[in-house]
């Protein structure tokens, strides 16, 4: 049976997000096919509307609905402590768990040569930026354990060496080529606590 063009339409536009496959992609088809014209106006209106407000922070590129985020706005936080994670999503889940009190630095990206990612593409300077306003003791870097993660924390490391602060990498509880958006809060949450200085 061939399927009318508005449904592959749907379909192939869902299977483009991340953990969807054809087979999901067309359950999810189905069901907001069987929904109300109403339930399936709202989703698109939700869509659209989240990439009409949401904007990156203009010192963390976290997202956010403002100029600066609630995490950088929010005095209560310890801004001499950067996390340096690689996506904004990154945030939510250190977030999650409850436990950090410093402040980010989303890279947006990770060096990455196959693919023609450099360092230049990621928002290293402006990180350089914030450390040499001074007020910074430590740089966490949480980037994920894989090959590109390890070779940008080392690229940081080297790129921040000048400033004679603490450069420290999360330590390797997570599964090596995992991804930090994948980990238990717990693991996770050990992984940050044993965060070993990187050498220089
Ligand atoms: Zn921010």
């Amino acid at each position: 049976m061939k399927r009318p063009e508005s449904v592959t339409k749907l379909i192939g536009e869902l299977k483009r997000l991340p953990g969807i496959g054809q087979k999901t992609a067309e359950r999810l088809s189905f069901f907001i096919m069987r929904g109300s014209s109403d339930r399936a106006e709202q989703l698109a209106r939700a869509i659209i509307s989240v990439k009409d407000k949401i904007s990156l922070c203009q010192i963390c590129h976290s997202i956010t609905e403002n100029d600066v985020c609630g995490i950088c706005h929010d005095s209560s936080r310890d801004p001499s402590i950067i996390c340096v994670v690689e996506e904004p999503y990154d945030v939510f889940v250190i977030e999650n768990m409850g436990e950090f009190n410093g402040v980010y630095h989303v890279l947006m990206g990770t060096i990455s040569p196959l693919d023609g990612i450099g360092p230049d593409d990621l928002t290293l300077e402006g990180l350089k930026e914030r450390v040499a306003k001074g007020g910074v003791t430590e740089v966490i870097v949480a980037t994920n354990p894989n090959m590109e993660g390890e070779s940008t924390a080392v690229y940081i490391s080297r790129f921040l060496q000048s400033f004679g602060i603490k450069i420290t990498r999360i330590a390797r509880g997570l599964p090596m080529g995992g991804d930090i958006e994948y980990a238990d809060p717990v693991t996770l949450l050990k992984s940050i606590e044993g965060r070993k200085e990187m050498s220089r």
